[in-house]
């Protein structure tokens, strides 16, 4: 009986590169906000729930 090594921790979708948080200044530069950024589409976000998903990346490849 051969058992196969199944990896049952790997996600079902690849988490997207995501960067952050970054940090936004405003026009004196003074610290701002928080922002996150996916490097596979560059979408920035100030919302941090970027970090578990790119909503841009999950919907579709139609980026190339
Ligand atoms: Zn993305």
């Amino acid at each position: 009986m051969s058992t196969d090594d199944h990896h049952p921790r790997r996600a079902t979708r690849p988490a997207p590169p995501v960067s952050g948080p970054h940090a936004g200044y405003d026009r004196y530069g003074r610290l701002d906000h928080y922002y996150w950024r996916c490097e596979r589409c560059g979408l920035e976000t100030t919302d941090s729930t970027l970090e578990r998903g790119c909503p841009r990346c999950e919907e579709g490849t139609d980026a190339r």
